[in-house]
């Protein structure tokens, strides 16, 4: 045992020291301080004018007018004529994933011919414009196949080996036998599986207990999978685990102080994924009121995600693009129900299912089209969503405490939000990562 305890002090020791030598986070003693002509603070409903941020180290030490006197030794920032807000917050990311071309293998690509150290340097990009976006803080929700590297990512980005967001990763995510991807396959073959898939209870609480010993800050679940359009024209999803199943996992997880997000379309699978006590419902394309009042009622998380089901329809007159149509339909139905309901709502991408190359912050529109206040939309990537990651106060909000996470854009997003989508400063946990308005 004392044998074991000094080897782990000393890779502890070492652990530390190369931390400090690679990582960009400034001293604590670094005072730094911006000048922001607006300040949208994450929290408050409204934005306010001519804001000194004082930055100690990597944490904010306080907000105060534009008088107070800035000491000499200070580094200024001069973002006066933006306007400045929290790192933003992506709830529903894949770094493993990579857009997969359907014309070029699509998923079943990614899986059977990318090697580990190819989707290692695909996740590292996708880290880097994750967070060039101005995306500090990711939920990456499941590796798809590529089993913890969601978990080693995040150590390359603590150590300060290659920069990227916050990480809280779901590393493999779990599913039932029939209920993943790789599927289609001459039944005698052993094909790999995008996600970790259980029968039972037993099995199901064994694949929590294996994900989060392994370093999982969320666990994820597929609680519904194919869908299709049923003769009378109504969007169908396969259900996949039971409710015993979940509750073991769910049971499982929150011993461990964590949480259990559910991808679930509609349906059966929703219904479960609500009664298995479920933490964010994922996507949640066709909610019933039922539901929606049940949510309301057990405070579960909705992360939408609307964006990807409005790109790459498959043509009108096929059963996948009256699949497609019908889930983008339904979805607006969903998202604007649980707006009226005051749903607890958190921004989502899920790119990565859409190429890294495109904008994260395009789903903004998205939500802001369908009727959600920009100040909203703004929260749900800010302090909302930390909120849902039991980080309040200390991410997705510029105040005394929390970590120095501050991104910039030219313009106001309250007035038109796609100005997000050009996000020109950005600096994550005190260490300014970009800055195209330096003067
Ligand atoms: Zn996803």
């Amino acid at each position: 045992m004392k044998k074991h305890f000094v080897f782990l002090s000393f890779t502890l020791v070492c652990a530390v020291t190369a931390s400090r030598a690679q990582s960009p986070t400034p001293p604590a003693e670094q005072m730094t301080v911006i000048r922001a002509g607006t300040l949208i603070d994450g929290s408050n409903a409204s934005p306010r004018k001519n804001q000194l941020i004082f930055i100690r180290g990597n944490r904010i030490e306080k907000l105060t007018e534009p008088t107070t006197q800035i000491p000499a030794n200070a580094t200024v920032i001069d973002l006066s004529s933006a306007t400045v807000l929290p790192g933003l917050i992506d709830s529903h990311t894949h770094i493993f994933l990579w857009g997969e071309d359907p014309a070029k293998g699509g998923y079943d690509e990614n899986i059977l011919k990318a090697g580990i150290a190819l989707r290692a340097a695909r996740a590292t990009f996708a880290c880097r414009r994750a967070l060039e976006q101005g995306f500090t803080t990711i939920r990456d929700l499941e590796t798809e196949g590529a089993g913890y590297g969601d978990i080693e990512i995040k150590q390359a980005i603590e150590e300060g080996t290659i920069p990227g967001p916050r990480i809280f990763g779901a590393t493999r995510a779990i599913s039932t036998t029939g209920g993943y991807n790789l599927e289609g396959y001459a039944p005698e073959l052993e094909m790999p599986k995008g996600a970790q898939l259980v029968d039972g209870p037993v099995e199901a609480r064994k694949a929590a207990r294996q994900q989060l010993e392994h370093g999982a800050d969320w666990i994820k679940v597929y609680m519904t999978h194919r869908s299709w359009v049923d003769k009378q024209g109504n969007l169908v999803s396969q259900p996949t685990l039971t409710v015993e199943e979940l509750k073991a996992i769910v049971d499982e997880t929150h011993g461990w102080q964590k949480k259990v997000a559910c991808h679930a379309y509609n349906g059966i699978g929703l219904q479960r994924a609500l009664d298995g006590g479920c933490d964010s419902i994922e996507h949640g394309l066709e909610i019933t009121d039922a539901q929606i009042a049940q949510m309301a009622k057990q405070g579960t998380w909705y992360c939408p995600t609307i964006s990807p089901y409005y790109g790459d329809w498959a043509p009108a007159d096929t059963p996948g693009g009256k699949r497609d149509r019908a889930r983008a339909a339904t979805h607006e139905v969903s998202f604007k129900k649980a707006l009226n309901a005051h749903l607890k709502i958190v921004f989502g991408t899920d790119i990565g299912g859409m190429p890294w190359t495109d904008s994260m912050a395009q789903e903004f529109k998205r939500m802001v089209g369908l009727g959600m206040a920009p100040m909203d939309a703004i929260q749900s990537a800010t302090s909302r969503a930390a909120e849902m990651l039991d980080m309040k106060g200390e991410i997705g909000v510029l105040a005394p405490g929390a970590f120095a996470d501050i991104v910039a854009v030219s313009g106001d997003p309250l007035k038109d939000v796609t100005i997000l989508e050009h996000v020109r400063f950005v600096m994550k946990d005190g260490a300014i990562f970009k800055n195209d308005l330096a003067k």
